[in-house]
Order: C-alpha cells, then structure tokens, then sequence
C-alpha cells in the first residue's frame, strides 16, 4: 500500500487507539502509540481504563472486524485466555420491555472475555507489526503545530522525571477516551471547540464476578436486561475466562445498586426475572464490589466543525460515548477502523472531514439505539420528536412479537450488533412478522410480583 508519510501518532492505547494503530501500521513507515498507564504485565484492568473492572462483551460485528485486523484473534482469546465464542441470538438471553426475546440459532457470533483480556491479546498482536512500537507511562499534555497553526505537527509529551519532550508525526490521532483533551487543546489553538451533545442518565452500574457453574442459567452464556417501568433498572450477565460470571446492575437518575449483598441481592431481585438473582444468590463470589458512574451519552460533533487543523484526527469514545448496555462501544471503535481504513486509501487530503463524516454515521445508529432506549425513561431530558415515539413505539411492539419468534429477534440483534441498519427493522418483511405477532397473546417475562408469588406458593 502507498505509503501517507514517515510517522503516524495514536494517543491512548485502549481498543480504538490499538485499532486506529493497526490501520495506520498499513499507511504510514512508523506509527507510535502513546500511553499514560503502565502496561500491566497480566491481562488485569489499569487505571487508564476504569470501565474495564466493569462487564464487557464483543458483539458479533466487532467480533469479526478484529478478525479481520488480527486473523485469529478470537482464537487466541479462547485458547490462550478461556474467552467464549456463543451465538448472540441463541446463547445469550436478552431481555427489554420486560419481555425475553425467544432464542434462535444466528450467524451472530460474538466473544466473550474481560475487557482487559480483549484489549492484551490486541496489543500483543498489534506489537507484532514491525513498524509499531508502544510507548508506555508516557501522558501527551498538548499539540504542536506549524507556526500558522494550521496543521499538527506532532505532541508535546511527558514521562516522569524527564523534561516535556515534542515528538513530530505526519498525522496524530486522539483515542483518549471518554475524557479525551482535543476540545481544549483546539480551543488553546484557536479553533472552536465541537458541540456536545449530551443526554444525562445518571446510571451507575455495580459489578462483582462470580464462579460460573455450568448449570447455572440453564447452561446459556449470558443475559442482558434493558431496563423498563416500572423499575427502568438495567442488569447484564456475562460469562468470562476463569469459568466466571461478571454481573453488572444500575438503575438511572441516581438509583444506584448497593454494595452489600443484602442490598444487592434486594436490587437483583426488581429485574424483570430473577434469574440474575438466582445465580448471584448461591455463587462464590470472586471480587469486591465495584461501582462505574456513567453520568450521561456524550456526543461531540466533530463533523460539523467549520474549521480544524490538519492532520489530526479524533477517533473512539473520544468522539462519542453512550450507555452501555448493549455493548456497542467497542464494535463502534472497529467499525470506526474500517472507515479510517477507507478514508486513507485515496490519501490524506481533507482527511479530518472525510473521517468526520463518516465516523458520525457510524456513530449515529448505536447512538440512536441506546439514547433512543434511554428516552423510554420519563425522567430522562431530551427531545422526544414524534420520529422516536413511533420507533420506540414500534420496537416495543417487535419485541412484544419476537418473544415467539425467534427470527425476528435476531432481525432485532442484528441491529444491535450493527450487522444489519435499523432501517432494516421497517422492511415489509419484518413489519408483517410484527403485526402478525402482535394479533396472538404475548408470552412476558413473569415480572418479580408474578416470580415471587409463584415461588411462594411452591414453598407453602
Ligand atoms: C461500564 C461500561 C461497560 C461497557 N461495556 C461494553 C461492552 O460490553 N461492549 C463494548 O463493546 N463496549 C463496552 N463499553 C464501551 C467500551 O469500554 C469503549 O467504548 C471502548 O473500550 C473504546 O474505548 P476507547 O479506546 O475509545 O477509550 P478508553 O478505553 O477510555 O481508552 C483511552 C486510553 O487513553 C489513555 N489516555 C488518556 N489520556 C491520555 C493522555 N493524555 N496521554 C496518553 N494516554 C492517555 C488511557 O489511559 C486509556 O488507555 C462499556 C463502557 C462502560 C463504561
């Protein structure tokens, strides 16, 4: 491939950065990663990354475009770490509108490992290319630029106990997640700072691990609950390495999980199904409590900048960062690899805009899904227009059917695991299944009052 220039900078070295790395290993002679953490010596979550202590799951999108990158990638996470490779649709139980969408065997294979066995065995791989190196312990503190300010020209980087240094770079990438800098370094430069756009949820999920057993869950590999009235308390379930459970719970605007298991096993217990619940009720625990406070969707509009410098570039959570709990963000970093990939073929020119444009259709879809979701919430700010009540009227009605059809559940899961546009979802095709699901009876999840009127009178 033709060579963009002598030497490409990726800053942050969590799964868009390693991503973004391996992208420009193809385009540049040298590309550098530059990364305040430590690199832990085990696959263990590093402070750079608290999100990773927190469930993780590779949707099947994301699954195969690091295929892609890295052949064999999902291999090695479940030879050399005991990932899980499972059906999405089939494997894993998904639960929304208080109803459980009926299980059917898919093309949607997705992985599962802890996060920060996911991004080791990345940079492991990445490492392997001869033209990256890592730089690690090391935090940028700013941008350099040519004296006009109209390009980048490097970082100005810091290592403890050493004096700032400027490291020079035909193109520099922010893959600084979520708290990422750009918007302020912009403004230092003069250039306008992105919009936000941002939609406040105040979730904050609470997460332990467990020892999985394989009869727990009827021997499935997870399950996802997105929160509904009247308790809007999301749950998430996943198997990972080391024959273990991560769960995850957290409710919005403040009501939080508590971090006993009295109170825990309390909040597990007002899910849509107690199966959460029963497993965490008998299992050993393998960890502390851990609680991740998500405040709000964060989006910012970098595509809609009249102006910003050239050669640099924003990419991943940096660009946007939404609930989680579809498990999107990862797949939305790949997905975010592929379009630089495209962006970089016919050349740098007018790169930032091109990759803009194209990163904010990407992000448009997961964003619209979880915000969309989270809107359901009557407590939640933000606009409403009559487009998302009939979608979100629309879904509710989908998944009222998909509870016994399980081809329209995967319909569902593709667009959740951004295989298939949610476009998709309005085909003749899958409008008719919906009708026609809706004229018969609706099997729900029993809710916790029906479960726990049940489990009373099979005790007495
Ligand atoms: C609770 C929770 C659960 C989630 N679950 C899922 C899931 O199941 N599936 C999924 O796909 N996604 C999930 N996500 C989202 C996912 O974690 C992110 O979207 C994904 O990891 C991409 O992150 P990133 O690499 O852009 O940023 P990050 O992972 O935040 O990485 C940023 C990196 O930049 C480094 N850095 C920061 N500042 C500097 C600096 N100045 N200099 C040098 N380095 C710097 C940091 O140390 C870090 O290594 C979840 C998120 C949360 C919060």
């Amino acid at each position: 491939m033709k060579k963009l220039g002598e030497h490409a900078i990726v800053i942050g070295a969590g799964m868009s950065g390693l991503l973004a790395a391996r992208v420009l290993s193809d385009f540049y002679t040298i590309v550098t990663v530059l990364e305040r953490d430590a690199f832990p010596a085990a696959d263990t979550p590093r402070k750079g990354v608290p999100q990773g202590r927190h469930t993780h799951g590779l949707l099947a999108r994301g699954s195969a475009v690091l295929e892609e990158f890295f052949p064999g990638y999902n291999s090695e996470v479940i030879a050399q770490s005991g990932g899980l490779i499972g059906d999405v649709a089939n494997d894993v139980v998904w639960i929304g509108r208080n109803v459980r969408l009926a299980n059917g065997a898919s093309d949607l294979i997705g992985l599962l490992a802890s996060r920060p066995v996911l991004e080791g065995h990345l940079r492991r791989r990445l490492m392997r290319l001869p033209n990256v190196r890592a730089i690690d312990n090391c935090t940028v503190r700013g941008l350099a630029t040519d004296p006009v300010r109209r390009r980048v020209t490097g970082v100005r980087t810091y290592i403890e106990g050493k004096p700032e240094e400027t490291v020079n770079a035909d193109l520099v990438v922010d893959a600084t997640g979520r708290g990422a800098s750009s918007a302020a370094w912009l403004e230092e430069l003069g250039y306008p700072p992105p919009a936000n756009e941002k939609v406040e949820i105040g979730i904050s999920y609470m997460t332990r691990t467990y020892r999985r057993r394989p009869t727990d869950l009827d021997g499935k590999q997870g399950i996802v609950i997105a929160g509904s009235a009247p308790h809007w308390r999301n749950g998430v379930m996943l198997a990972q390495e080391s024959d273990s459970w991560i769960v995850s719970a957290g409710g919005y605007l403040g009501d939080d999980a508590p971090d006993d298991d009295e109170g825990f096993l309390a909040y597990l217990a007002t899910l849509p199904t107690m199966e959460i619940h029963d497993v965490v009720a008998s299992a050993e625990p393998l960890s502390d409590y851990r609680r991740y406070r998500y405040a709000s969707n964060l989006r910012r509009r970098y595509e809609k900048l009249a102006r910003f410098p050239e050669n640099y570039l924003v990419f991943g959570d940096a660009i946007c960062s939404f609930n989680p709990v579809y498990g999107q963000g990862m797949t939305v970093a790949a997905e975010e690899a592929l379009a630089l990939q495209r962006c970089l073929q016919p050349g740098s020119n007018d790169l930032a805009r091109r990759f803009f444009r194209a990163a904010a259709k990407i992000v448009d879809i997961p964003w619209d899904i979880a915000v969309g979701n989270d809107l359901r919430h009557p407590l939640v700010e933000g606009a409403r227009p009559l487009m998302l009540r009939f979608i979100n009227w629309y879904i509710g009605k989908l998944h009222l059917a998909a509870t016994r059809d399980s081809t329209l559940a995967t319909s569902f899961l593709k667009v959740v695991n951004l295989m298939m546009p949610p476009s998709s979802l309005l085909s003749p095709a899958v409008a008719m299944r919906v009708w026609q699901g809706n004229r018969r009876r609706v099997l729900s999840v029993p809710s916790p009052a029906i479960e726990a009127a049940r489990r009373n009178g099979a005790s007495s």
